[in-house]
């Protein structure tokens, strides 16, 4: 954690929200908002935290609300992905409520606005509205269509809401100050005309609120106290306030703005996540690659995990780049504790006991978890012929490696120390097989005599094990900000993903369910994918390494 940033349980807002309880004697409701253009992303999910702690930290309430105005880009898909995450992140939302439905209210607010000649209906077109706003150092123009009477105003808008105008031709306008310093004020659009299906509301209506002015009045229709959004909303706060102030609506929300997340190595922005899945550069948004939600779960990341690293970094004011081994680490630190421990070997090497008799299987205890004996044990199967990591021999073994050479002992984890007699090569001489001899009398890898063995390798017994397709994933981008690249195709990481079919597991693999996490004793963490695959192998997604070995790199 660095300097300035604060937990969630003394940040900012929590102490605001504190003292207003305790000033105003208030009830907390807050919301989380999105727009169903996408599916959620951990970003969201540091919105979500805060939002819904928020509410269950004070006994008030959380509302699911779905900001859906932009009818091209919204579906039902993306609502039923949103609802499931929220759910399965562990939050349940008071009210379940669609902006859509409030475009009537929404609607008839506007004819307010129209009635005290705070909003008008103007013509300019894109190019015209762009030249009459100014700049930051100069004051806009009125438009010349400012000053039409109210009787005017409310004909040409009910005219828009019957789809006498095409799309352009006019928006409904806030009338404001076009001299404002906040270029937000200089009369913003308030309604344009979409003639466009939307999927809730179908073909009903053909105008849209703009967000600036559907959110804040949804805000105070479902009598929100705190509306808590990111930074780039806090020059759009005024306005907020001002259709609010302007309306005199039964509730005035507050705004409250925070720094948005973003993590290194990652992408963050529902606009780009679309081209990664809409190009096939991803195996959709549930690829254990994305930063979704539904790929961090298919991915194996705990939702548990998920919430400890929203709380750890914390609600800040300042836009920072968070590295992305803290959520790794959060991971890292919820699976050593919750996972069970299973061998599996990702490139085998056979390996036959010679002395071990032909035919014979006997069964081995195994602690599912060496620090928790409550997790309980299993039995492994041993036999003459298993497999080990080629990785875990050498020809011609180094001072240090204390793994299998010729002539060299090691011990198999929950087995027995084994000694490499000899060394089977193909016409190539690439090691193709070992031969060992065992000590019966290490049973369980202990020694009777005391002899040291420094080596501890996994294996499975060849004759029982689970042949499994292992995903080995890494980072999906190779630059620390791949959002701010020029092209972030460019930064795509050629080896995020490497597949190894030829592993083979303990048997008791065959029964891992999906989302349920393992570690692979001396590999990483995993889970298991959804899906088999095409050959009808078990597939395992690597969830996290054991540890850290991006470390270097990016220090
Ligand atoms: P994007 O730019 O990726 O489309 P968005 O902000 O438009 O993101 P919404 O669906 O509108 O996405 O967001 C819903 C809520 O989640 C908003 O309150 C928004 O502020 C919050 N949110 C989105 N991205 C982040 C983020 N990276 N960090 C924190 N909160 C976020
Ligand atoms: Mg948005």
């Amino acid at each position: 954690m660095t300097e300035e940033t604060t937990t969630p349980s003394n940040n900012f807002i929590r102490n605001r929200v504190r003292k207003d309880i305790e000033e105003k004697s208030m009830s907390i409701m807050t919301r989380f908002p999105p727009e169903p253009n996408g599916y959620l992303h951990i970003g969201h999910a540091k919105s979500i935290c805060l939002n819904f702690g928020i509410a269950q930290e004070f006994n008030g309430q959380c509302n699911l609300r779905f900001d859906d105005t932009n009818p091209d880009k919204e579906n039902e898909e993306y609502v039923e992905s949103i609802k499931r995450d929220v759910e399965w992140l562990g939050h349940s939302w008071s009210n379940l409520f669609f902006t859509s439905d409030y475009y009537e209210q929404l609607f008839q607010y506007a004819v307010k606005l129209i009635e005290m000649d705070k909003a008008y209906v103007c013509h300019l077109n894109a190019e015209q509205v762009r030249e009459y706003r100014g700049t930051l150092t100069e004051a806009g123009k009125d438009s010349p269509h400012r000053d039409r009477s109210v009787e005017e105003n409310l004909d040409l808008f009910k005219r828009m809401r019957q789809g006498e105008f095409k799309e352009g031709e006019c928006v409904l306008r806030a009338k404001i100050d076009m001299a404002s310093p906040n270029i937000n004020m200089r009369d913003p659009a308030l309604y344009r005309i979409k003639h466009a299906h939307h999927h809730r509301t179908a073909n009903e209506w053909c105008i849209y609120p703009m967000y600036d002015y559907a959110h804040c009045v949804s805000d105070a229709i479902e009598s929100i106290t705190h509306s808590l959004c990111t930074l780039e909303f806090e020059d759009h706060r005024p306005l907020y306030d001002w259709i609010l102030d302007t309306l005199s609506t039964p509730s005035h929300p507050q705004q409250i703005e925070f720094a948005r997340l973003s993590l290194d190595y990652t992408v963050t922005s529902k606009r780009k996540l679309h081209q990664l899945v809409d190009e096939n550069h991803v195996d959709g948004w549930d690829d254990p690659r994305m930063p979704t939600i539904t790929g961090l779960r298919r991915r194996g990341y705990p939702a548990a995990a998920i919430r400890d690293f929203c709380e750890r970094i914390g609600i800040t004011k300042k836009d920072s780049q968070i590295d992305v081994g803290v959520l790794e680490n959060c991971v890292r630190e919820n699976l050593d504790y919750n996972a069970p421990r299973a061998m599996c070997v990702l490139k085998p090497l056979k390996v036959v006991i010679e002395n071990y008799p032909e035919g014979q299987e006997e069964q081995l205890e195994a602690s599912n978890h060496p620090k928790r004996e409550e997790l309980g044990k299993r039995s492994i199967p041993f036999s003459r012929e298993i497999y080990i990591e080629q990785d875990d021999f050498m020809e011609e073994p180094p001072k240090k490696f204390f793994r299998l050479g010729p002539g060299r002992e090691v011990r198999l984890r929950y087995a027995y120390y084994v000694t490499c007699t000899d060394v089977v090569k193909d016409a190539d001489g690439n090691v193709i097989e070992l031969r060992c001899t065992y000590d019966p009398e290490t049973r369980g890898g202990k020694s009777p005599d005391g002899r040291k063995i420094k080596g501890t390798i996994h294996w499975v017994s060849a004759a029982s094990a689970l042949p499994v397709q292992v995903n080995s994933y890494d980072r999906l981008f190779n630059t620390p900000n791949p959002g701010a690249e020029e092209n972030m195709l460019d930064s795509l990481n050629p080896d995020s993903l490497e597949v190894l079919d030829n592993c083979f597991a303990e048997p008791s693999m065959a029964e891992a369910e999906a989302e349920k996490s393992f570690q692979f004793e001396r590999t990483g963490y995993y889970t298991r994918d959804k899906s088999d695959n095409k050959n009808g192998k078990v597939v395992f997604n690597r969830t996290v390494t054991l540890r850290d070995t991006w470390a270097k790199v990016s220090k």
